[in-house]
């Protein structure tokens, strides 16, 4: 084993560790909650040791980055986009992408949709609610609460794409508890209408025990298995 390969089991180790403590004190299993390794700015041997260590589920956020990294990777992997969708790269990334965490307009759907269509594929989406406290001037993309049921209605009705939930990002710097606390209301609620769109992503490198307290079951870990990561280019 390379170093490299220590280290990232250590730290995948030490985030499992932390996943089934926090899953513990919620009164949950431990594998209620799936880990999705943020892979971002890291280069395409790290994914490949990640999937040696047992890593299943990867994401990434920028286009063509994660093309490239799909590329090389294991077919064994599910990928995960992250970020903010152009809409004119969402095409493309419905080629490859498992899960898009991070759908929240329509146009966006139509796009993915023709996507998935044109390469006979089947997309998960998870719209992204905008968790920023009312007033705070949006930080931080995605839709608020009462737009939740049109976009869900909007991808359920879309051909190659499968409605999975909801995804949230905390706010920077403020209490990530209430946050994620609206997102799991927002959540229940869609799933009055969605019984199967049961995934809540949330909780990162700093916040996943909050999260995992709130619900969630995808959180979205990068520094903490991967280390510092190199400024995005
Ligand atoms: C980078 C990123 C993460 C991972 O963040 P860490 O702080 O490195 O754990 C999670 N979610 C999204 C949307 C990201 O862009």
């Amino acid at each position: 084993m390379t170093a490299r390969s220590a280290q990232l089991r250590l730290g995948l180790t030490a985030v499992r560790d932390r996943i089934a403590a926090a899953a513990g004190a919620a009164g949950r299993e431990p594998a209620s909650v799936t880990l999705v390794v943020v892979t971002k700015t890291f280069p395409g041997s790290d994914v490949a040791a990640l999937a040696r260590l047992g890593v299943r589920d990867v994401a990434e956020s920028r286009h063509p980055e994660a093309a490239d990294k799909v590329a090389v990777g294991s077919a064994a992997l599910r990928w995960h986009f992250v970020g903010a969708v152009q809409t004119n790269k969402a095409r493309a990334i419905a080629r490859y992408a498992d899960v898009v965490h991070s759908v929240d307009r329509e146009r966006l759907v139509d796009a993915l949709a023709a996507g998935a269509g044109a390469a006979g594929r089947s997309v998960g989406c998870l719209i992204q609610l905008s968790l920023d406290p009312p007033g705070a001037g949006g930080r931080r993309s995605g839709v608020q609460p009462d737009q939740v049921l049109g976009l869900a209605a909007r991808i359920a009705t879309a051909e190659g794409l499968v409605l999975r939930g909801v995804m949230g990002l905390a706010p920077l710097g403020e209490d990530p508890g209430p946050a994620f606390a609206r997102l799991a209301e927002t959540s229940a609620r869609l799933r009055e209408h969605h019984p199967d769109a049961t995934w809540m992503s949330a909780g990162m490198s700093d916040d996943l025990e909050e999260a995992i307290a709130a619900g969630a079951t995808h959180v979205r870990v990068g520094r903490a298995i991967l280390g510092k990561r190199p400024p995005l280019r």
